[in-house]
């Protein structure tokens, strides 16, 4: 058994980024960035008015109500490009630039327009610099303002809409093969006959995968027979940067994958992890594909995927942040920890009335109980040699992908 610190050391050490490919920006959602984001413009990239008003020199307003003769207007879209003097006010849109010679905006609700005369009175006086955003007071042109390995979300459309990066460089989504083994299985729209039950561990692991950008394939469910096994693990490695498998990997009479992997000339780089659940985790490289040997047991492939095989998924598209990223939480109630094993264990979020993070373990049956799962939203992680844990006490806690 190795540590799950060092597994995880394995598993940068053996995966290499894939190549940086172009993608158009309504495609970019979810994927790695390639290549650092600069601005090609100052931002806002003139004087801009914050508020629906009027351009005016504060100078003028000192005394107010202020007379001002409207000698112009500015929209967005459409500025008003002359000097504005002494006496004088141009009505202004919100994102519209302000003119030369203005240093502040008041707003429409301050002002009361002199029917028909072009004047506007100014109501109250403003200070200078009001309601206007200076060009490049956000972003000066040339800053970098995203960065190579940052996952592009929503909150980031904007930006790179905005400095016209209609077509952007985002490392490839890894091709992942998905093989779920055991003689007990049938598909999901099968009723299970007698000893049966209905793989789940395929979907799963799709949808972990798709979830850390991979694009999966699913092959049809394996017996517990090396020759079939050794068959179709050899054909899903040519066609796939990573195959993952699950069961068939611990200690029965018919835990096949690994013999298989080993007849095929697979290097195996471990095979039982110090871990719980999910001991039996098996990494290995065949040809130029990794493959990840999952346990059987539902919440065990849950727990690895993304420990293991979604680090790797991550890295192969260049992000910074490949492992699941640690927070601390209170322990809700007691948990108990494990001698010989690092626990990943099962648990819901929620945060109290006081604005505490809490961790409240499932009560689950251990690590078949995919229905208790079915809450998790996060999983505690307890190092190894830790008893039971107290109510109370600070956790680690990674949050499970969603
Ligand atoms: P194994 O490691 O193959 O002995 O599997 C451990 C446990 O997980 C057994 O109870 C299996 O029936 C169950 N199991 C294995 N594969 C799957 C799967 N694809 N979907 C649901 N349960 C599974
Ligand atoms: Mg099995």
């Amino acid at each position: 058994m190795i540590p799950v610190a060092n597994a995880l050391q394995i598993v940068l050490d053996q995966t290499t980024s894939l190549p940086a490919e172009s993608v158009a920006l309504v495609d970019a959602l979810g994927r790695i960035l390639a290549e650092d984001i600069v601005a090609d413009t100052d931002l806002p990239p003139f004087d801009r008015a914050q508020m629906d008003g009027y351009a005016i020199r504060t100078a003028d307003v000192a005394n107010t109500p202020a007379r001002l003769r409207i000698v112009g207007e500015s929209a967005a879209g459409n500025g008003w490009h002359h000097e504005m003097k002494a006496g004088e006010a141009v009505r202004i849109m919100t994102g519209a630039p302000v003119p030369a010679g203005a240093d502040a905006v008041q707003q429409v609700e301050l002002t009361r327009e002199v029917d028909g005369a072009g004047f506007v009175e100014i109501l109250e006086s403003v200070k200078r610099g009001r309601s206007i955003v200076k060009q490049a007071d956000e972003i000066k042109v040339g800053e970098t303002v995203l960065r190579a390995g940052e996952e592009i979300n929503a909150a980031m459309i904007a930006t790179l809409a905005s400095f016209g990066y209609a077509q952007l460089k985002v490392g490839r989504r890894p091709r992942v093969t998905v093989m779920a083994t055991g003689g007990e299985l049938v598909d999901v729209d099968q009723r299970p006959g007698r000893d049966q039950i209905r793989d789940s561990n395929n979907y799963t692991i799709a949808a972990y995968a798709s979830l850390a950008g991979a694009i999966v394939e699913r092959l049809p469910l394996v017996g517990d027979d090396t020759e079939e096994l050794k068959r179709r693990i050899s054909k899903a490695s040519e066609a796939s940067d990573v195959l993952i498998t699950s069961g068939g990997v611990s200690m029965g009479v018919y835990d096949f994958t690994k013999a298989a992997l080993k007849e095929l000339g697979a290097e195996v780089f471990f095979e039982r992890v110090a871990l719980r659940p999910g001991k039996p985790t098996v990494f290995a490289r065949l040809g130029n594909t990794l493959v990840f040997g999952l346990p059987g047991n539902p919440v065990s492939v849950a727990v690895t995927f993304n420990l293991f095989a979604r680090t790797a998924l991550r890295a192969m598209q260049g992000s910074k942040d490949v492992t699941l990223p640690a927070e601390t939480a209170v322990l809700s109630r007691d948990l108990k920890g494990s001698i010989d094993r690092e626990s990943y264990l099962p648990a819901r979020l929620r945060s109290d009335e006081g604005g505490t993070l809490l961790a409240e373990p499932l009560k689950w049956g251990g690590s078949s109980d995919f229905v208790a799962f079915a809450k998790a939203t996060a999983l505690i992680n307890l190092p190894i040699k830790t008893n039971t844990v107290r109510a109370g006490r600070v956790v680690r806690i990674v949050r499970l992908p969603h």
